[in-house]
């Protein structure tokens, strides 16, 4: 077996926990507590975090079925399997997130601009959502700050 389900993520022994950099309650579902560990799946978490070298900040990942359904889930959805994760882009570039989780062996990708997350999952490959805009966050170091550009304005204009 590949996957065990604990009633809730407390109850999880640490010797059945291998994935440093992630931790039972932020795999467990946010709703009720309880945690199916898919092993396969947090394998590939661990190694796209490792990929990476980021953090990966976890937004949803195992969703019991009753709170699937309170959260309006999809009625098949990969998190009833632990499979899937929706992980926030507040600290990755969309582009290499997306590319390092294909390479990891992610197969399903849903993207969430609005929201700020992409959720990938283990399921046959496909893909739905709007791709994130690009950002101007590459080059964020040569751009001036906003205030002084405002600064410079109200100079100009109060100057006589
Ligand atoms: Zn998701």
């Amino acid at each position: 077996m590949t996957t065990t389900f604990h009633r809730h993520w407390r109850d999880v022994p640490e010797s059945a926990w291998r994935w440093p950099n992630f931790s039972p309650a932020e795999i467990a579902c946010r709703g009720t507590g309880k945690l199916l560990i898919n092993e396969p799946a947090l394998d590939k978490l661990q190694a796209l975090r490792d990929r990476l070298g980021k953090p990966l900040i976890v937004r949803s990942a195992y969703r019991s079925p009753e709170h699937n359904r309170a959260v309006g889930g999809a009625t098949r959805s990969k998190h009833l399997d632990g499979a899937a994760f929706d992980i926030a882009m507040a600290n990755h570039d969309p582009v290499a997130f997306e590319a390092a989780a294909r390479e990891v062996g992610f197969r399903g990708f849903g993207f969430y601009p609005r929201s700020g997350f992409i959720h990938v999952d283990l399921g046959p490959a496909r893909q739905w959502g709007e791709r994130f805009p690009v950002r101007e966050t590459a080059f964020a170091e040569e751009t001036p700050p906003a205030r002084e550009v405002l600064a410079e304005r109200r100079l100009l204009v109060t100057k006589p």
